[in-house]
């Protein structure tokens, strides 16, 4: 049985020291000595390769994940917007192991005000983290990514001719399965949403 949201005010929790990342593993071990405290066990923290969102909580799979190209990009440039990112995520897990609440809901905010970061919104713009292959100068316009996790498979310089109808019929050669109806094409210029 899920819990109702206590009325008293959150108890702050103790969490990890955040400094010093040096590196994508020091994040990995931040996220998941912050899973250990503030979840129960089974949840684990993965890489995925988006290049439209920075992190993402999937309920279903006890899984938080977070884009490698997004960590790699800002993880001199602003590693306090990776810690919230953690934070947030950690937030979904939370809200929906204690009192099973999706979104950006009172529970949600709740956690995030366990963990310190009242106030965190539910999304915010963020410039596109879209890697340049070696060689290209031109960032691409488009990317072929799987609708749930955001991993990407082709980029595009040009609007690809592939419309809603064929996607629906299309999958990456050898993982049929897990992307069968799942890809979909992204405009890379469009104004991204940091989190989900
Ligand atoms: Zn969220």
């Amino acid at each position: 049985m899920w819990g109702r949201l206590p009325q008293k005010d959150p108890e702050p929790l103790l969490l990890p020291a955040a400094e010093n990342w040096k590196n994508p593993e020091d994040v990995e071990k931040y996220a998941e000595e912050c899973l250990e405290l503030c979840v129960s066990p089974g949840w684990t923290m993965r890489w995925d390769r988006a290049v439209k969102r920075l992190g993402c909580c999937r309920l279903n799979e006890k899984v938080i994940s977070f884009s490698r190209y997004f960590v790699e990009a800002y993880l001199e440039k602003d590693p306090e917007l990776i810690r919230r990112t953690v934070l947030h995520e950690l937030a979904h897990a939370r809200a929906w192991e204690k009192y099973h609440e999706r979104g950006h809901g009172a529970a949600w905010q709740r956690a995030c005000a366990e963990l310190g970061i009242a106030g965190e919104r539910a999304a915010c713009a963020c410039e596109d983290f879209s890697p340049t292959r070696p060689g290209h100068e031109r960032k691409a316009r488009y990317a072929l990514c799987h609708k749930e996790t955001g991993e990407v498979y082709r980029y595009y310089y040009r609007k690809p001719r592939l419309n809603e109808r064929r996607l629906r019929y299309s999958y990456m050669p050898g993982q049929k399965k897990e992307t069968l109806g799942k890809l979909h094409i992204v405009n890379l210029q469009d104004n991204a949403s940091i989190h989900e």
